[in-house]
């Protein structure tokens, strides 16, 4: 019987003592990877040398007995960041190798830094407290509570866990759990990997290079909808008729989002049929990004569908990856090239030979920023490239 890997995620309640260690580990481990990404850089650019994962691993031990406080971090959590930016490379040599000329991987700041992993029962383990509490273990950090929503699958074995902060500070750990198929109830999702970018003329672009439309309904909804408005405005205030116009504006504004929530629960769910991974842009660091009245206008339902989203990906065991959204549209997902582009540009036109739909270019940008996140075990098949 074939085995699968699912990734159940859930929130977890560091005290405050446990957030310092929690951002100790995480600073000692960026900055391990951005040491380990300027060792790669220079060999690379003066002497034209790669440095593989084996080698620096080799000098871990080294590194640790100097530094105290690497040493107390656990050793395989600080392999698995070197096997991130190995990671890196890989994807960027492979750009090279077919001709491309992509963006040198790059240091991290904080903000860009923001999850460890750990392989199971070295440093991180699920177990009970003194309390009687199931907690997770993490070294460095401690026993941290966590929010059991829904139950560990009878029968699966913990691989991994990815210790993580997202933007808005809330921590989660996520399990990658490895079992027979049918051990997981809900069925598992789709083995593909997509990246998401929402727009406001089309609902979303794929990184397959298809797009989702605006229902067509919401147009004639929306018609109504203002038509609906009209008719209140000159009636007297507190009048019967201006209270009857108001009860037909809140039916249509009902309706509407009646028929949103329906169209977002269908692409949720063939999405989440389709794809074991997913990666969108994150709502709260989006926020600067775009024309704010359509934004905001937009957003609402963006914020409906993610959580549509990430629900029936929980169920289905699919991870769906929150990534920082700037500079989406203007980086070239081919050579990594970043130019400016007037919102007037439909099409992604780079110097490299590089041309497709803007939305599509900035979706496979999504993608490759959720895959560089993620280190977990490797998933099936990569998304097919744009046409
Ligand atoms: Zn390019």
């Amino acid at each position: 019987m074939a085995e699968v890997v699912r990734n159940y995620r859930y929130r977890v309640y560091p005290r405050a003592a446990q957030r310092g260690g929690l951002g100790r580990v995480l600073d000692l481990h960026r900055e391990l990877y951005n040491a380990a990404l300027q060792e790669r850089r220079d060999a690379y650019r003066k002497c034209g040398v790669s440095i593989s994962y084996s080698d620096q691993s080799a000098q871990l031990r080294g590194i640790r007995a100097v530094r105290d406080d690497l040493a107390a971090l656990n050793f395989s959590a600080l392999q698995q960041t070197l096997r991130r930016l190995n990671k890196a490379f890989a994807s960027f040599f492979r750009r090279v190798k077919a001709g491309q000329a992509p963006g040198f991987p790059r240091f991290k700041g904080r903000d860009r830094f923001r999850t460890v992993n750990f392989v199971y029962g070295d440093g991180c383990k699920v177990r009970t407290d003194a309390r009687g509490r199931r907690v997770v273990y993490i070294q460095g950090v401690g026993e941290i509570k966590v929010k059991w929503h829904r139950p560990l699958p009878e029968g699966a074995r913990i691989k991994q866990i990815q210790l993580s902060v997202d933007s808005r500070g809330r921590t989660f750990a996520t399990l990658a759990l490895q079992a027979p198929a049918e051990v997981f109830a809900h069925g598992v999702g789709g083995a593909g990997e997509v990246g998401i970018d929402v727009g406001l003329e089309k609902f979303a672009a794929l990184s397959d290079g298809t797009f989702i439309e605006n229902p067509r309904f919401f147009r004639a909804s929306e018609e109504r909808l203002a038509e609906a408005q009209r008719a209140v405005a000159p009636r007297r205030r507190s009048s019967r008729r201006r209270h009857k116009a108001q009860q037909v504006v809140a039916r249509i504004h009902a309706k509407i989002s009646e028929q949103r929530r329906d169209f977002h629960h269908q692409v949720s769910a063939r999405l989440v049929a389709e794809y074991g991974f997913i990666a969108v842009e994150d709502l709260n660091i989006r926020g600067l990004a775009r024309g704010r009245l359509a934004k905001s206008v937009h957003d609402a339902g963006w914020a409906e569908f993610i959580s549509f989203l990430t629900y029936k990906a929980e169920s289905a065991g699919t991870r769906v990856e929150e990534v920082a959204a700037a500079g989406t549209s203007q980086t070239c997902p081919e050579c990594g090239t970043t130019a400016k582009k007037e919102l007037s540009e439909r099409t992604h036109d780079c110097p490299c030979g590089c041309r497709m739909d803007r939305d599509t270019a900035a979706s496979l940008i999504i993608l490759a920023r959720g895959q560089a996140a993620w280190t977990g075990p490797p998933r099936m098949a990569p998304a097919p490239a744009a046409a």
